[in-house]
């Protein structure tokens, strides 16, 4: 009793310090994207997190009003797939070869973060970048010390030598020779014990998902195509040891084989699935592995094309998935896989993010209603983050967004984004 007594006591005095109510008054509210919305609403948030949901529009004595009549407030957007620490309109690999150190990058990444956070985004995945940068991005965000989205990390993506993650692919030998001996791709490993160790090294350094490249990828300037690049062993060892870590994997999967490969291994989540054919899809949705289909990436390998930055294989390569845009999402969806949204930001710019859900619809032929569902139920649930973010829910962090419009009809509504709230802490607009 008496101990009942002193934590509840504790309890308060915690409320006490942080307490901020907000009273967040909504046009149209949609609580959960897979149940019909609600009229005039005003969402309590307390602490962060969402306390209650009042029906029409009131003010609590004390809050800070928001006033969102005119809009619809929806829980905010999960992209699973995100460069925070790249820049658009230049292939990846370059930030090795211009001026850009790692804390310059762990700079560009807090800009990109707020940008994210603009568009839609109150929970982000980053999916390849320096290790420390990303790590610092994510922490300096987290303690509140820069306004943006919940982050979550993979740091390097794993590869083979050669492959999509590994710094030296396609440049000249002599500087093939020099980024070897600067250790400048941490991440391309060889067999099972060295992918193993990849794979523990990044745990050790504090990720939150691991990545691997299960297969060529478009933007390097390499000629190893787009079909396997890791051997089943080495995916299996990856996925099963991220698992052991608790992690969840995530795999860069262009061609139908690999992505077959990459699911049979286990991973929890495609990322792009460009080629994927009806046996992949039939083993995605047997092993309930989501796929995220970075439909906005390929508006921004479009850009490049003939913009001379893109070598030739990499100008070939850009030809053959463009072919193919939307393609693996429609068959993927057809055939009752998880989806969740996932963008690819920088390779489009990060402003730009909130078009994937446009695209899943005019693209890969899912319904408004389906894209929402997988815009902010979708990234949660593959992240293990369902209890805390993507449903307006009572109890739940509060990560929601103010929209012109109604999503639920037309996606271009989440692409007019007036306020933003993650964890409780609103993000300045502009
Ligand atoms: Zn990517």
């Amino acid at each position: 009793m008496i101990r009942a007594i002193a934590f509840a006591a504790l309890v308060l005095q915690t409320t006490a310090v942080s307490a901020e109510t907000y009273a967040i008054q909504a046009g149209r509210l949609i609580v959960d994207a897979s149940q019909p919305a609600r009229g005039p609403s005003t969402v309590i948030v307390e602490n962060g997190r969402i306390a209650r949901i009042e029906p029409g529009t009131t003010a609590p004595a004390g809050a800070t009003v928001v006033d969102m009549r005119s809009k619809t407030v929806m829980p905010g957007m999960t992209d699973v797939h995100v460069h925070l620490t790249m820049n658009s309109g230049e292939p990846w690999y370059q930030g090795y070869t211009q001026k850009y150190s790692n804390p310059y990058e762990a700079t560009l990444g807090l800009t990109h973060a707020l940008e994210m956070a603009r568009a839609g985004f109150t929970t982000v995945r980053d999916l390849g970048g320096d290790t420390s940068a990303v790590i610092a991005v994510r922490d300096a965000v987290a303690e509140g010390r820069f306004p943006g989205p919940r982050i979550k990390v993979s740091g390097e993506a794993l590869s083979i030598i050669g492959g999509h993650g590994d710094a030296a692919t396609g440049l000249p030998p002599q500087m093939v020779e020099a980024v070897n001996e600067a250790h400048l791709s941490p991440a391309v490993c060889t067999g099972v014990e060295e992918c193993q160790k990849a794979v523990r090294e990044l745990a050790a350094a504090g990720v939150d998902v691991i990545k691997f490249h299960a297969t060529g990828g478009v933007l390097d300037p390499g000629a190893m195509g787009l079909e396997q690049h890791f051997t089943n062993e080495e995916m299996k060892a990856i996925v099963d040891m991220a698992h052991a870590m608790h992690l969840k994997a995530a795999a860069h999967a262009h061609g139908a084989g690999g992505i077959l490969a990459a699911t049979n291994a286990g991973v929890d989540s495609i990322e792009h699935g460009t080629f994927l054919d009806e046996a992949g899809a039939r083993a995605m949705k047997a092993h309930g592995t989501y796929f995220s289909a970075t439909l906005l990436a390929f508006s921004g390998v479009e850009r490049l094309l003939g913009s001379g930055k893109l070598s030739p294989a990499s100008e070939a390569k850009t030809r053959q998935t463009l072919s193919q845009w939307g393609k693996g999402l429609n068959l993927a969806y057809r055939t009752g896989v998880k989806i969740a949204l996932g963008t690819d930001s920088a390779v489009a710019p990060h402003t730009e993010a909130n078009r994937e859900v446009g695209l899943m619809v005019s693209k890969g032929g899912m319904t408004p209603r389906d894209a929402l569902i997988a815009a902010t139920k979708g990234g949660p649930d593959l992240m293990g983050l369902s209890g805390e973010t993507g449903t307006l829910d009572t109890g739940k962090s509060a990560d929601l967004i103010a929209v012109e419009g109604d999503p639920l009809i037309d996606s271009a509504a989440v692409t007019h984004v007036a306020y933003v709230m993650v964890q409780g802490r609103p993000i300045p607009m502009q």
